[in-house]
């Protein structure tokens, strides 16, 4: 990817005033990877979106189309635009289908050993001059870099959820990551309408560091019957925050959420201060994963 193509556009409206041959590659169709689709298509890219099967790509997809269209109902945006955006997604179950992209940002589950094995694919098919980045909450850019023949080309690119609508983007840079690739990332982040952050390859970056103790004490608070989770929501939301942390956890997905707590606490050497808590566990046991599973923290089931 070179700086030529990443000069983009906040949305449709601007269509036609830059570059926009950057086709980009999504690995992962879940929450994170369809807002991430559609927010380089509103962009006004050709985005590649793959999952394993089939049937992930297309819920991912007609998220983003529901969303999009929902938008244009409500006035926020033409129809005609909404139209063009979803018809720049392009569903795949195939790697090779990565080819043409000049950017990939992998959005697959937080495991090491997954991303690891996306990256060897991704840089075997991909040009050399491709981007590759990680949407990764909590792991570390080197050890996903490690053992590719060309690390300077990785970075983390952080969304956050939903990614629509956060504007906030952690760019991170890993010990072998090229400079000049986190510049380029930052600017096309920009390009999007987003805030890239640039942050160092620690243990959460910078956002999800400071928001364990958020997670954490509303959990120990739960633990020791000090206040119940609505209680607990309410009274955060009370002191100025836009959501309370169960609410937040419910949003995220409770599972993703404890794999990057789980991240943390290892990335920091078992610091007691990043401990995850057993209630995490036993609602990720239990199938409770918040609101993509119907049922959380708090109860979906009439808002499907
Ligand atoms: P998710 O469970 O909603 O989606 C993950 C998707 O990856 C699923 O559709 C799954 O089928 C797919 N997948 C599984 N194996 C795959 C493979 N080998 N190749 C490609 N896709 C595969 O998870 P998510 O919440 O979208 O999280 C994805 C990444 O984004 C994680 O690294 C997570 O830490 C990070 N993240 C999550 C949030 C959040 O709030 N949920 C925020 C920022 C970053």
């Amino acid at each position: 990817m070179t700086d030529r193509n990443v000069t983009a556009h906040a949305g449709p409206a601007s269509a036609g005033a830059t570059d926009l041959d950057l086709i980009v590659g999504v690995a992962g169709a879940g929450t994170m990877g369809a807002g991430i689709a559609q927010v380089a298509a509103w962009a006004g890219h050709r985005v590649i979106v793959y999952d394993i099967a089939p049937e992930f790509v297309r819920r991912g997809l007609d998220g983003v189309a529901k969303m999009l269209i929902r938008g244009a109902e409500k006035g926020r945006h033409p129809r005609d635009e909404a139209d063009a955006a979803i018809e720049r997604l392009v569903p795949s179950t195939d790697f090779s289908d990565f080819a043409p992209c000049g950017l990939v940002i992998e959005a697959a589950p937080e495991r090491l050993d997954l991303k690891r094995e996306m990256f060897a694919k991704l840089e075997a098919i991909v040009d050399a001059d491709a981007v590759l980045a990680t949407n990764t909450s909590t792991l570390s850019v080197a050890a996903i870099a490690a053992g590719l023949a060309h690390p300077r080309r990785v970075c983390g690119m952080h969304f956050f959820n939903p990614a629509p609508l956060m504007p906030l983007v952690e760019v991170i840079r890993g010990p072998a990551t090229d400079p000049a690739v986190v510049a380029t990332v930052a600017r096309l982040a920009r390009a999007w309408g987003k805030t890239p952050v640039e942050a160092t390859d620690t243990a959460g970056f910078i956002v999800n560091r400071v928001a364990r103790p958020f997670y954490g004490e509303g959990l120990r608070l739960l633990g020791e019957g000090v206040a119940d989770v609505a209680t607990i929501d309410r009274l955060v939301r009370d002191g100025g925050f836009p959501m309370g942390p169960f609410e937040l956890m419910d949003l995220i997905g409770i599972d993703v959420n404890f794999a990057a707590a789980s991240s943390v606490y290892e990335g920091f050497f078992h610091d007691p201060r990043f401990r995850p808590h057993p209630i995490q566990r036993a609602m990720v046991e239990s199938g409770r994963l918040g609101r993509k599973t119907g049922r959380g923290y708090y109860d979906y089931a009439d808002q499907a």
